[in-house]
């Protein structure tokens, strides 16, 4: 049994914390938001008046935050209040400049540090099946690798300090784009008469195959589990994949890398949300490619 810190129960945290309990874990939780606390307490969480209390007596800290400035902000309020050598590990979805200074704040106070960002949504937090993408030092991995696994249905160890998010924005960036070019295709194939069976039948047994077709089909029918099939009730809402087209974007430009059709993703996904649209699942772009989204 470890003693974990959970700082950030919301949609994420909340059920991923309440995996922890139930692998035996105590775990002390603590949110701005008071009915996140009540859900948490629900699930065997120990609840505490504020991070400082839960990260003095961890061995281990998660945060599962917002964005990049909050997790700067919680790690500088309570780095150094941890006992020697606790480890960190971030598990929110951040820019890789951010997720670098969370190592060096950690780094400076001591402790041991892993930026682990996940895929697999609130269905993969509730059932514990996340895929963690983990960058840091080896001896940190080693460590986080056993906390991770009741909440995981798969970890990798991408690198260094910021692989993790490097490697999660770039698999996000694929994912935009392959969406908005399957979506394209059923919608060219709508204008020449295609049924969506038809071209799903050969896309998703051809070249043109993808997880956005084969399991993500944008269109009712083909896929019975796919967001299409309930009015592109997330799922993975516009709104999250825009933030990550976003993060592809800003690494890129501190890069030098050349993404001009990340760019293009990132702007069509603005686009959708200014139509009102960002709590709609990212596949329903295909509406708005059809021109009948606003
Ligand atoms: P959320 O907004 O539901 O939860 C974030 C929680 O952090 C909130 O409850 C908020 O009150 C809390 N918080 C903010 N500042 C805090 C502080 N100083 N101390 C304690 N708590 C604080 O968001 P979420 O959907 O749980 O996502 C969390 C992270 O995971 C994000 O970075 C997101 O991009 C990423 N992510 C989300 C999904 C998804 O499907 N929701 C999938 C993959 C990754």
């Amino acid at each position: 049994m470890t003693t974990i810190a959970f700082l950030g129960l919301g949609n994420m945290g909340n059920p991923m914390a309440a995996n922890l309990v139930k692998a035996g874990h105590a775990v002390l939780g603590f949110d701005l938001v008071a009915e996140n606390l009540t859900i948490a307490t629900g699930n065997g969480v120990t609840v505490v008046a504020d991070a400082a209390e839960a990260v003095k007596q961890a061995e281990v800290v998660i945060t599962m935050l917002p964005a990049g400035k909050h997790v700067l902000s919680v790690y500088e309020s309570v780095a150094a209040l941890a006992a020697p050598g606790t480890l960190f590990i971030d598990s929110s979805t951040i820019d890789v400049e951010s997720a670098r200074k969370a190592h060096a704040i950690a780094a400076a106070a001591g402790m041991a540090s892993v930026d682990a960002p996940v895929s697999g949504g609130t269905v993969g937090a509730a059932a514990g099946t996340l895929t963690f993408m983990a960058g840091g030092a080896t001896e940190a991995f080693s460590r986080a690798e056993p906390i991770l696994k009741p909440m995981a249905g798969r970890i990798v160890h991408c690198g260094g300090p910021g692989a993790g998010q490097a490697a999660k924005i770039c698999n996000n960036m694929i994912l935009g784009i392959s969406m908005i070019g399957v979506c394209e295709a059923f919608a060219l194939g709508e204008k020449l008469g295609l049924s969506h069976q038809a071209l799903f039948d050969v896309a998703s047994t051809s070249s043109g195959q993808c997880w956005s077709i084969n399991t993500y089909c944008p269109v009712p029918g083909p896929v019975p589990t796919s967001p299409a099939n309930r009015d592109y009730k997330p799922g993975f809402a516009a709104a999250l994949m825009l933030k990550d087209l976003k993060l592809a974007q800003q690494a890129a430009q501190a890069a030098g890398a050349v993404t001009p059709l990340g760019a293009e993703a990132a702007q069509l996904y603005a686009l959708f949300e200014a139509q009102g649209h960002g709590g709609t699942d990212f596949s329903g772009i295909i509406r708005f490619l059809r021109g009948d989204a606003a």
